[in-house]
């Protein structure tokens, strides 16, 4: 798919996209589309039509490529463990970045990398060396860009510092002091806006959405999982799942089974915000995402002390860095609904 910018992004849209910058570093709250905005520039970059507004125009050879994912001058780095979409956090590991596992010195570890590693960069100097096989700009998206190591980030360092001809780098980021000072002054910075919740509810008034508000509770705030959710298959999924949720069932290989259409990284995010509701429940306060079941939260609540479910949300929310396309959906699932499942029933026994 090609992709294009939201409309919280178009200014910063209108600036990137005329940058000659060899190097870009995008940076916004995770979730407000930044990895997208990125690879929407990199699609731009690479349209071999004169993109009319500075779009992608959708149908020359180049964009086709990049459509269809597999442009030869388009390369993504992600940690490992992102890409497979695997390396969920153990429980009461509070610090996923400093897992450290071996990747400088080659030996091999049984899981996937947390890390961007120096192997990826020192791919992304090979290809430094080639010529572009399209005869256009060769462009590398390096996301998260805090997720690379030391040893990863120096090497990074070296290449700017002689920038490959005709190579645009784009570094995404949420947390710039994590990169650390001079890797950031290397890089033209553009900032990118979280849209304003009247702006998301307008948007979502002009995709079709009836309700914008109730859309936007249920999305976590963010338009695009709103939007996603308020289509008619996915909101009878939303369904299921909620009862699921409500009423915890005996088995989590069932649960999983029940809620096996849905992407393990939704099913994650929407866990992940029922959790935060049972907390605010539990504190007295009324849930946020979802306002109409306050009477099966209320209930889960009393069972639990508010240390037990803050545990319970901090596990699922470390989880969140890193499920994007897990190789064996199914057991993912089952993993998030046994632990949800042990979390809200700790008393049951039959764990
Ligand atoms: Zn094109």
């Amino acid at each position: 798919m090609i992709e294009s910018p939201m409309p919280w992004h178009v200014s910063a849209w209108r600036q990137s996209v005329a940058l000659r910058s060899h190097a870009l570093l995008v940076h916004g709250v995770a979730g407000s589309g930044e990895r997208a905005f990125a690879i929407a520039l990199a699609h731009a970059w690479l349209c071999e039509a004169p993109p009319a507004e500075a779009r992608p125009c959708g149908r020359c050879a180049g964009c086709r490529l990049s459509a269809a994912g597999n442009h030869p001058d388009l390369r993504v780095i992600e940690p490992e463990a992102m890409a497979a979409g695997l390396g969920g956090a153990e429980e009461g590991s509070e610090s996923d970045a400093e897992d450290g596992d071996d990747g400088d010195t080659g030996r091999r570890t049984s899981k996937p990398s947390r890390e961007i590693k120096i192997d990826q960069l020192r791919a992304l100097a090979e290809l430094a060396q080639l010529t572009s096989h399209r005869g256009g700009a060769r462009v590398v998206v390096i996301h998260p860009a805090e997720t690379m190591n030391a040893a990863a980030a120096n090497s990074l360092l070296k290449l700017l510092e002689e920038p490959p001809p005709g190579m645009r780098i784009v570094l995404v980021a949420e947390h710039l002091r994590r990169l650390g000072a001079t890797l950031v002054s290397r890089c033209v910075r553009v900032a990118l806006a979280s849209p304003a919740r009247q702006v998301s509810m307008t948007w979502l008034g002009e995709q079709g959405v009836k309700d914008p508000a109730a859309a936007l509770a249920r999305g976590g705030g963010a338009p695009l999982a709103a939007l996603a959710l308020d289509d008619g298959e996915q909101s009878a999924l939303w369904r299921g799942w909620l009862r699921g949720v409500s009423e915890p069932a005996d088995s989590a290989v069932q649960a999983a089974r029940e809620t096996d259409a849905v992407e393990v990284p939704m099913l994650l995010g929407w866990m992940c915000r029922w959790l935060h509701d049972l907390g605010r429940v539990k504190a007295g306060a009324r849930p946020r995402h979802h306002p109409d079941a306050f009477d099966a939260l209320d209930r889960l609540a009393r069972g639990l002390s508010l240390a037990q479910i803050t545990r319970l949300a901090r596990g699922f929310d470390s989880r969140q860095r890193w499920i994007r396309h897990p190789l064996n959906a199914q057991l993912q699932r089952e993993a998030l609904w046994l632990d949800y499942l042990q979390g809200v029933t700790p008393a049951a026994g039959r764990w």
